[in-house]
C-alpha cells in the first residue's frame, strides 16, 4: 500500500466579485460572494485523496483553528478519504483566511491572515514521526513557515522518503532546503524567482532546470500553464503538452497537478506518464470555478483521458 504525506496550509478563501475593485477608502457592494475551502497544502491533499486508488493512504499534517470553518474543512477532507491523525485544531486560534477581491477584468487583490498555519513549527513535526516513517512520498509547499518546510524535507529524506517540493508561492527558500528535495515543481514565476531565469521558451526552462540540478535537485518539473509541463530528469527531458480545454478558472490547477503527479509516481508511473496524468487532472480543475470543489476524482480523469 502506498502512503503519501502532505504537509502545508489550509485557508478559508472569502471570494468577492466586483464590477471594478474598490479604491482605497471606498466601500462597494460585491455582485457575488462565496466561501471556498482552499490553501495550497489542503488543495494538494484533497487532490491526492480524490485521485488515488482506494487502497492508498493520504495523511495531511496541518494546523486549523477551533472554529466552524476549521470543523467543516476537517469533515470534508475525511469524507474525501484523508486520514485525520495529522490534522490539529489549535485552541484559541482561527483557521487561515484569505480575502480575495476579483474585478470583472480579472484584476484581483488578496489579503491573507496565516492564522493557525503560522503555528505549524518544526517541533510539531516530531509528534508525527510515525507518519513520516510510514510514508513513501512527502509533498509540501511554502505557505507554512520556511523552517517547518526545511525540517519536514530533512526528516523525510533521512527516512528514505521521496520528497517533492512545490515552491509556491514564490518566496525565499530556507538555504539548505534544496539538498533534501528529490523533485521540484515550480510554475514559470516560481522558476524565475528561484533561478533568475525568465521563462519564455523551452530553452529557458532547460536553463532554469540545470541551475536547480546544480543545487542538488534530481528531477525538475516546470509547469507552463496551458502549454503543459517541462520535465528535466535523468530518464526523460522535454515538454508534455497540456490538454486542450475551455479554461474558466485556474485556481487550484497547480495544486491538482502536484497531487496528481505524486499519486502517479506512487503507482509506479514513469515521470513522463505521471506528468501526463497530472496535466489531465489539472486541465479538469481549470474548467471549473473554485478551489477544492474544482478538484476532480480519479474516474473523471480516466473518462477524459482513457489511456492514462
Ligand atoms: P499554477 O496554477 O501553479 O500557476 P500553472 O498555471 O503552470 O500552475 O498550471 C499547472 C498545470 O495546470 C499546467 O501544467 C497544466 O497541466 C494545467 N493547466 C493550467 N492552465 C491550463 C489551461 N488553460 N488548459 C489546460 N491545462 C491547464
Amino acid at each position: 500500500m502506498s502512503q503519501i504525506l502532505v504537509i502545508g496550509s489550509a485557508n478559508a478563501d472569502h471570494v468577492m466579485k466586483f464590477e471594478y475593485l474598490p479604491a482605497p477608502g471606498q466601500t462597494l457592494m460585491c455582485r457575488e460572494y462565496r466561501l471556498e475551502h482552499g490553501g495550497k497544502g489542503a488543495n494538494q491533499a484533497v487532490a491526492c485523496a480524490r485521485l488515488s486508488q482506494p487502497h492508498s493512504q493520504i495523511d495531511f499534517i496541518c494546523h486549523l483553528g477551533q472554529d466552524s470553518v476549521g470543523n467543516d474543512m476537517r469533515q470534508s477532507w475525511i469524507q474525501d478519504g484523508i486520514k485525520s491523525d495529522g490534522i490539529t485544531q489549535m485552541a484559541g486560534m482561527g483557521t487561515g483566511t484569505a480575502m480575495i477581491f476579483i474585478g470583472d477584468n480579472g484584476e484581483n487583490t488578496i489579503g491573507v491572515a496565516a492564522g493557525a498555519n503560522a503555528s505549524l513549527l518544526p517541533d510539531d513535526l516530531e509528534q508525527h514521526y510515525a507518519l513520516f516513517a510510514n510514508a513513501q512520498f512527502l509533498l509540501t509547499q511554502l505557505e507554512t513557515p520556511a523552517s517547518t518546510v526545511a525540517k519536514a524535507l530533512q526528516m523525510a529524506k533521512k527516512l528514505g522518503v521521496t520528497t517533492i517540493l512545490n515552491p509556491a508561492p514564490a518566496t525565499v527558500l530556507h538555504q539548505d532546503c534544496l539538498k533534501w528535495v528529490d523533485i521540484i515543481t515550480p510554475n514559470e514565476t516560481e522558476a524565475e524567482a528561484l533561478t533568475g531565469v525568465e521563462i519564455n521558451h523551452l530553452d529557458d526552462a532547460q536553463l532554469a532546470a540545470q541551475l536547480l540540478h546544480q543545487r542538488g535537485v534530481g528531477i525538475v518539473v516546470i509547469t507552463l500553464g496551458s502549454r503543459g509541463a517541462y520535465i528535466s530528469s535523468p530518464g526523460f527531458t522535454g515538454l508534455i503538452p497540456a490538454l486542450e480545454v475551455q479554461a474558466i478558472d485556474t485556481v487550484a490547477a497547480g495544486d491538482t497537478f502536484n497531487g496528481a503527479l505524486v499519486v502517479g509516481l506512487s503507482e509506479g508511473m514513469s515521470i513522463a506518464a505521471a506528468v501526463g496524468f497530472a496535466n489531465a487532472a489539472s486541465a479538469i480543475t481549470a474548467t471549473r470555478e473554485g478551489a477544492q470543489r474544482a478538484i476532480p476524482y480519479r474516474q473523471e480523469v480516466s473518462n477524459l483521458a482513457p489511456r492514462i
